[in-house]
């Protein structure tokens, strides 16, 4: 007979099954007793809820009710009772329970008591059986799924790009290298330097910081695709918004113009919020009250105007602001923080690279709303972005997420070979080493644009979570590759 021929709890509290006899497997929260009766509350994973189990020390051994501690893995089997207490409509009453693992209530680092989301990330094994953690992680399944769902009814082709790479295009030096060679002894050409021509792949490797230019390639031969996949940065910068280890989401459509682009990534972002509202009602109504508890030990000025729900509601339902980089210098220009010289960054001319604080104080301060900037200046941008009329900007599209800051980065490309090769040679790209790429503007070149959504940050957003390694399962940063 098979094993598991269980119930889920998800299932069992959708139909509550009254009378039938089923089995129910899952890890104890917490266990209750009294003389004659314990409750057990035992959570599956499947669904936030736990579900009540009623085990009569007359059927159930003591022994065995002994094993039944927080943490401890169950085989509940019994009958489905209509229930006398209060939250919740039905339990199990157990005919008979099977320890499945122990878990030393001496030993076991969870306990039902509140632990902080900083000592969890020490035991992220294990912190996936809270409530908090399985319910990120919940949300996050539902907005990869929502992601696939959203491209594949609209006619988009999923792309697997590679992961190691040989163009480091993007370039600044945040790659890691991808080697077979001795690292302490590695072979070196004759003016001494490390020989990569006897490495793996004849050349240097890394792993990729972006699917874009490949994402590229395909778009110019199927028309509308996307990748969504690992990324790595070797940035050393440890914020509450970067991973060295991420997951993008990057459309990139042929036939689409500045403005396209800027409309399938508002359509996107609003897509998978609603997706997330409609699908996780229970999680996201549980993550709302964990906000709300957390924010209330900040300074009443630095919480949220609105509940969690309430946010994303707003943002899936007004449109966001679109703004030119050159309007936003302006009204920073002109902000308090500028004049009081609050900013650690002060504004003080166009061409001024913007800075967190400059994007939170736009989206969260000025407009309280989702922002779309546009047409930065071509020096403070990738070389790949098309080049504006006005030989200053490019068609660049940042888009800033209240709480979040940047969460997409995205332009239409430049198609035009003598302009991207120019535009190379000045940025001191190697254009003989990019020949495959140019090769797409040599052959049958388009209009074409797409975008990079950071995977983490929107499942930040709709969680909620104020920390990047809090919605990533095993986050590697400086100093973190645990697990
Ligand atoms: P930032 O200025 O925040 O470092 P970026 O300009 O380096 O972002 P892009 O290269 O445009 O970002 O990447 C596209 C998107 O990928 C970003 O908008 C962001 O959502 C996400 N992203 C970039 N770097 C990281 C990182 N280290 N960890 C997690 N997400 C990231
Ligand atoms: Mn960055």
């Amino acid at each position: 007979m098979a094993f598991n021929k269980r119930v889920k709890i998800k299932s069992l509290l959708e139909q509550p099954l009254i009378g039938a006899e089923v089995t129910i497997m899952g890890w104890v929260r917490t266990k209750r007793s009294n003389k004659n009766v314990s409750f057990i509350a035992l959570n599956d994973g499947s669904i936030i809820t736990n579900y009540q189990v009623v085990a009569d020390p007359n059927v159930i051994s003591e022994e065995t009710l002994k094993k039944c501690s927080t943490g401890a893995c169950l085989k509940v089997n019994g009958t489905i009772v209509e229930s006398q207490g209060a939250g919740q409509a039905a339990e199990l009453h157990a005919s008979s329970i099977e320890v499945l693992g122990e878990a030393d209530p001496e030993k076991y680092p969870l306990q039902p008591k509140k632990h902080s989301l900083e000592f969890l990330r020490e035991i992220a094994h294990l912190r996936m059986r809270t409530n908090t953690f399985s319910a990120v992680f919940r949300v996050r399944h539902a907005l990869a799924y929502a992601v696939h769902k959203y491209f594949n009814d609209k006619g988009f082709f999923y792309i697997h790009t590679p992961i190691i790479t040989a163009s480091d295009a993007e370039g600044a030096g945040e790659t890691f290298k991808v080697t077979t060679l001795e690292i302490g002894n590695p072979p070196r050409t004759e003016d001494g330097a490390v020989d990569f021509k006897q490495d793996f792949f004849e050349r240097e490797a890394n792993l990729t910081v972006s699917g874009q230019l490949e994402g590229e390639l395909a778009a110019l031969a199927l028309s509308e695709i996307y990748t969504f996949g690992p990324t790595f940065r070797a940035e050393n910068s440890n914020t509450t918004r970067h991973l060295a280890e991420f997951w993008m989401i990057e459309p990139e459509m042929a036939f689409y113009d500045a403005e396209d682009n800027a409309d399938l990534a508002e359509d996107f972002l609003k897509y998978l919020i609603r997706y997330a509202l409609e699908n996780c009602e229970d999680d996201l109504k549980f993550l709302e009250a964990r906000l709300l508890e957390e924010e209330k030990s900040k300074p009443a000025d630095q919480r949220s105007e609105m509940g969690l729900i309430e946010k994303l509601k707003f943002v899936a339902d007004n449109d966001f602001v679109r703004i030119t980089y050159t309007e936003a210098i302006d009204i920073l220009k002109n902000s308090k923080p500028n004049k009081k010289k609050k900013f650690q960054y002060l504004i003080e001319s166009w061409g001024a690279d913007l800075q967190s604080e400059h994007e939170r104080y736009l989206v969260e301060k000025h407009f309280k709303k989702p922002v779309i900037l546009t047409d930065y200046p071509k020096e403070i941008k990738a070389f790949y972005m098309r080049q504006n009329e006005d030989g200053k900007t490019v068609a660049a599209m940042d888009i800033l997420f209240p709480g979040i800051g940047e969460i997409i980065g995205g332009s239409q490309r430049e198609e035009r070979m003598d302009k991207l090769v120019q535009r190379m040679e000045e940025m001191h790209i190697p254009t003989e080493e990019m020949w495959w790429f140019l090769d797409t503007r040599r052959f049958g070149s388009t209009p074409h644009a797409g975008f990079g959504l950071g995977f983490e940050r929107m499942v930040q957003f709709v969680t909620g979570m104020g920390n990047i390694r809090d919605v990533i399962a095993f986050p590697r940063t400086p100093g973190n590759a645990e697990f």
